[in-house]
């Protein structure tokens, strides 16, 4: 097996044989909801009559692209939205999360985020970090937030007095890269209950990077009116090249469309230059792929408990999104766990990675990454901030033998430095 390919150390190979028996039910968990999720999009494929015709990429102003239309009513129909916008154009997650929040926000307007501070690049968006920049601030959009409690948990308590009078209110669904837990579609409809308790109108925007497909609900089924992604993390299967997606509300859809290109145009605009097929594609694969690279995850939390280090969460927790977060303890111990990530990874597997100062940081940090898509975060990635409390984390996994290949090499690299014990 591996060991044909790669020297593995013996007793780690047989921790491994235990975790993965011990994860059995948490992958029976994964590949029962993966078969909704398949059997959900293969559907939406079908009633909206996807055709090779959709496949031809359309240049200039892109007018009438059928492939265009067709993957946002797809999209749509998957996510549970009433319409989506799917474009390549979107530079990344942050660029569809921006879109969306300037396409509906006015000046004078509050938005409110009731999950703690938002993902790190969304500060300057916001204006919470960084000033004359363009963020909503300079345009004279106010924000507050409420704090997650000590323990990571909502706070349903101040949520209803915080989000009066706000335009919107803002979750995001995932850890990101802290070590509070991810919110599941479940406490997702709590908190929107909660907002909604005293701001009935208010529009609900779900940050859902690194959830789609995860559970079998997306937060548009509890209350939310609009959720953004990446679609070089879930959604696009590691398939897509580049883009991002807007869904929900067809209305709150359409506003953020004159955003993207401009009031009067909308979705109507935008040629897919060759772009469609691997978006369709992506979609396609994608629950398959979330699959992998959650039974990647789990291994790799399982493996590393079993070795005697704290994880978030546990393997057999309720998940709801990719990301699995492991504390190492020792600045030693990231670097050698990303470089044994690195030599598992199929592009660049011959490099070594280091520490660096990476603009925006308050440490250096050590980033594996070795994907065919630059940045892509569904295929197996690990980041650490060489700081207190010394965590990993970790994505994806394209496939689950291969994922479990990068795990394994990244503790053999931890064992031959001495910092594993066995
Ligand atoms: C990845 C991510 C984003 C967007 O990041 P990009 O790198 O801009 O795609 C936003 N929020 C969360 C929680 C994320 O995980």
């Amino acid at each position: 097996m591996i060991e044909n390919f790669f020297s593995i150390d013996g007793k780690l190979l047989k921790l491994a044989q235990q975790a993965e028996v011990e994860a059995q039910e948490a992958f029976a968990q994964i590949e029962e909801n993966s078969a909704y999720n398949e059997a959900k999009v293969l559907k939406a494929f079908i009633d909206n009559r996807v055709s090779e015709s959709h496949f031809a990429g359309s240049t200039g102003y892109g007018y009438g692209d059928r492939g265009r239309e067709a993957l946002d009513a797809v999209f749509a129909q998957a996510l549970g939205a009433e319409d989506a916008l799917v474009r390549h154009n979107f530079v990344s997650g942050t660029h569809a999360l921006t879109t969306a929040l300037f396409g509906v926000l006015r000046a004078g307007d509050t938005m409110v985020s009731i999950t703690g501070k938002p993902y790190d690049t969304m500060e300057e968006v916001i204006g919470i970090r960084g000033e004359g920049n363009g963020s909503l601030k300079d345009f004279g959009v106010s924000y507050r937030q409420v704090d997650l409690l000590e323990n990571g948990e909502p706070d349903y308590d101040r949520i209803p007095e915080v989000v009066k009078g706000a335009k919107v209110v803002y979750l995001q669904r995932s850890r990101g890269y802290s070590l509070r837990p991810s919110f599941t579609i479940e406490v997702i409809g709590k908190m929107i209950a909660a907002a909604r308790s005293t701001n009935p109108d208010a529009i609900v925007v779900v940050d859902n990077c690194y959830g789609e497909f995860v559970e079998k609900k997306e937060p548009l089924a509890v209350g939310a009116d609009l959720i953004i992604g990446s679609l070089i993390k879930n959604p696009g299967g590691g398939i897509a090249e580049t883009g991002g997606y807007i869904a929900g509300r067809k209305d709150l859809v359409e506003l953020c469309s004159y955003r993207l290109t401009c009031p009067g145009m909308g979705k109507e605009v935008g040629c897919t230059l060759g772009q469609s097929r691997s978006m369709f594609m992506g979609l396609f694969f994608a629950p398959s792929v979330v699959a992998n690279a959650l039974k990647t995850s789990c291994f790799a939390l399982k493996l590393f408990e079993l070795l005697g280090f704290e994880v978030y969460p546990k393997c057999g927790d309720p998940r709801t999104d990719i990301i699995a977060a492991i504390q190492l303890g020792t600045p030693e111990g990231l670097v050698a766990f990303c470089q044994g990530i690195q030599k598992g990874s199929p592009v660049d597997a011959f490099v070594a990675p280091e520490p660096w100062d990476m603009p925006g940081y308050d440490s250096e940090v050590i980033m594996a990454a070795g994907a065919f898509t630059l940045g892509a975060s569904i295929e197996l990635s690990a980041d650490a901030p060489l700081k207190e409390p010394y965590a990993v984390w970790l994505q994806g996994g394209l496939t689950y033998a291969s994922g479990k290949t990068g795990i394994l090499l990244a503790a053999q690299s931890m064992l031959e430095k001495g910092l594993l014990k066995l």
